[in-house]
């Protein structure tokens, strides 16, 4: 199981201030969604899309939204 932010404001490990915000494009499937990229500590912590993207309009199917963080920890 990946860490999730839930998780993580229990531990209180969660230090939004210290994270960074990176746009990308999610590679898993030709829709191209927009996916933004919040890390901490050299680890993604959390996948967003930005509610104005005329595709995703804030929705990411699973993939996008959680294929990362099973990426970085396998
Ligand atoms: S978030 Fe889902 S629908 Fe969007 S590009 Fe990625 S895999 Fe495709």
């Amino acid at each position: 199981m990946f860490t999730t932010e839930h998780d993580m404001r229990a531990e209180g490990t969660w230090h939004e201030a210290t994270q960074t915000v990176t746009d990308t494009i999610c590679p898993y499937c030709g829709v191209g969604c927009q996916l933004s990229l919040h890390v901490q500590d050299n680890e993604i912590v959390k996948v967003t899309s930005p509610s104005d993207h005329s595709v995703t309009h804030g929705n990411l199917c699973i993939k996008g939204r959680f294929g990362f963080q099973h990426v970085q920890n396998h």
